[in-house]
């Protein structure tokens, strides 16, 4: 059996502990590889590695750290349908998805490359009378990052790029679940002329995270996953000193209002609850039918989930692959139980489909729920898998009251042709991102990606100048050169004039 280590230094590393998980490929259910799940001595060992390497890479000209990340990108382009089959091959998510996932990613990787510019401070002359001032961000020192099993290049790629851009040394954490990716973004890296230490790999689980949290040695953390998991690391990042930014999950709702054009709201509709099989932290989860609407936005939408065409995410025809790990299967399919028997009306059941050649995958069909209630389960809580909800409100203040109490806020979207409608809704809704006629409203590199409420705790969003300011400290400096006499001692609080 395939045996996956760390990358610690420059190099494969073996692990000093015997404890691995199993990885399997979703769409066989057949197990592919073991990956060995760090030690805290093996993750303090890869914290020392990228404190020796922060001496010299944290004073390396940023136009020199830009070229390697200029390289870096041009690996990854070569070497792109190796990666995204990797992601097909661990996640389970379709080819054409996994390639989207990457070009997001690559996207921060060519937004780093401008961090001669990013880095560029401000300075003000004459302060006071032949007194200057400026102001300069220096990194922080070494930068770990957490990441979810759901985007295993493009999650990772929202943080190390930038971190290692603004001179920070980086030890990442990707999910057990789909090991392979990092370890290979990693050796790309090295390949494009990183130095040794400066972007280190470590598997594991609680055991390795909880070796970040409390290591004196990590100046910030980084995490992407679920809520539960993202409060429990901004507490302890907090109490252990360091910097944190911990995004959680999410139950992102999208507002058809009866003015929209209701085949591009429900085409929208489709791709953002059912891309990826739903395990998106943009999936749009639930559709709130406005007034009207209702009747027309079930019945096309069931159709459409019905057609839905399942299968392995590297058939060209499959429109949805398989789920993560069976048992992630098992707890999607009972919260479509659990919505039957909270009385909401399941249009479309996908819980039985079966995939001839492929019966031991870990796949279902899309499921539709219509006259879904606040109350339910399935409407308070993240399903994570392909499983839609209609809630219908009577009009477009019910629709915000909904969203604004729900208790995640990482994305929403509105489909109308009234522009006073999207404006007002833009302006009013308690969400991080929103989209108006866009389904899934990722921000690009250049902006910032962050939910609020439960879905994201700290203050900085991750990439743009958010991920900038997050990843550097800011240093102000006050200067005056003797003109020749020294000056009599002030004793007053100086003014500068
Ligand atoms: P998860 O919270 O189970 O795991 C995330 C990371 O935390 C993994 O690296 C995992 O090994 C680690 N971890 C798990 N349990 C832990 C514990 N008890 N103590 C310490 N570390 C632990 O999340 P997941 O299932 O891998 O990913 C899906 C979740 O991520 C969903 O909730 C989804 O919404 C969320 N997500 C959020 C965003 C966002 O931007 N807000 C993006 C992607 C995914």
């Amino acid at each position: 059996m395939n045996l996956i280590e760390h990358f610690i230094d420059g190099k494969i590393t073996k692990g000093s502990s015997k404890k691995t998980s199993k990885v399997f490929n979703p769409a066989t259910g057949e197990q592919t590889a073991e990956v060995n799940l760090a030690s805290k001595s093996d993750v303090d060992s890869a914290i020392e590695k990228a404190q020796k390497a922060f001496a010299n890479w944290s004073i390396k000209p940023p136009a020199q750290r830009a070229r390697i990340i200029f390289k870096f990108k041009e690996l990854i382009e070569k070497n792109s349908d190796e990666i995204i089959k990797l992601i097909v091959s661990e996640h389970g998510k379709v080819y054409e998805d996994a390639k989207g996932s990457l070009t997001r990613g690559l996207e921060v990787v060519e937004f780093a490359c401008g961090i001669p510019h990013l880095l560029k401070g401000e300075f003000t002359e004459n302060v006071g009378t032949d007194v200057d001032s400026w102001s300069i961000r220096q990194p922080l020192g070494v930068c770990a990052g957490i990441t979810p099993f759901n985007f295993p290049a493009m999650v990772p790629m929202w943080m190390f790029p930038l971190a290692i851009a603004c001179g920070n040394t980086f030890v990442l954490k990707p999910s057990e679940k789909d090991p392979s990716c990092a370890i290979k973004l990693a050796q790309l890296f090295k390949e494009a002329g990183l130095p040794n230490g400066v972007f280190n790999v470590v598997n594991g689980d609680k055991e390795a995270v909880d070796a970040l949290l409390t290591n004196k040695n990590i100046a910030a953390i980084s995490f992407v996953g679920s809520t539960p998991i993202a409060k429990y690391i901004y507490e302890n990042a907090a109490k252990n000193e360091k910097r944190v930014q911990a995004l959680g999950g999410a139950k992102n709702h999208c507002v058809v209002m009866p003015d929209c054009d209701l085949d591009q709201a429900v085409n929208g509709l489709m791709g953002a609850a059912y891309g990826s099989a739903g395990e998106r932290c943009m999936a749009q989860s639930v559709a709130v039918a406005v007034g009207k609407i209702g009747d027309g936005l079930v019945n096309k939408l069931a159709k459409k989930v019905e057609s839905l065409k399942v299968g392995p995410g590297l058939d060209k025809n499959s429109e949805m692959g398989p789920l993560v790990t069976k048992a992630h299967l098992e707890k999607v399919k009972n919260y479509v139980d659990i919505g039957v028997q909270e009385g909401a009306k399941l249009v479309v059941d996908g819980r039985n489909i079966k995939l001839q050649g492929y019966e031991k995958g870990f796949y279902m069909g899309g499921c539709l729920f219509d006259n879904v209630e606040k109350k339910m389960r399935i409407y308070k809580e993240e399903i994570f898998g392909p499983v839609l909800s209609v809630v219908r409100v009577k009009d477009f203040n019910a629709a915000v009251k909904l969203i604004n109490e729900h208790e995640f806020g990482n994305g929403t979207s509105i489909y109308t042709r009234d522009g006073d409608v999207g404006r007002t809704f833009a302006s009013n809704i308690k969400i991080g991102m929103v989209g108006i006629n866009i389904p899934i409203p990722v921000p690009v590199a250049y902006h910032s990606f962050g939910g609020w409420k439960k879905s994201l705790f700290g203050d900085q969003h991750m990439h743009g100048l958010e991920g900038v300011r997050f990843y550097t400290k800011l240093k102000t400096i006050t200067s005056k050169w003797p003109k020749g006499l020294a000056s009599d001692p002030e004793f007053v609080m100086p003014t500068l004039n």
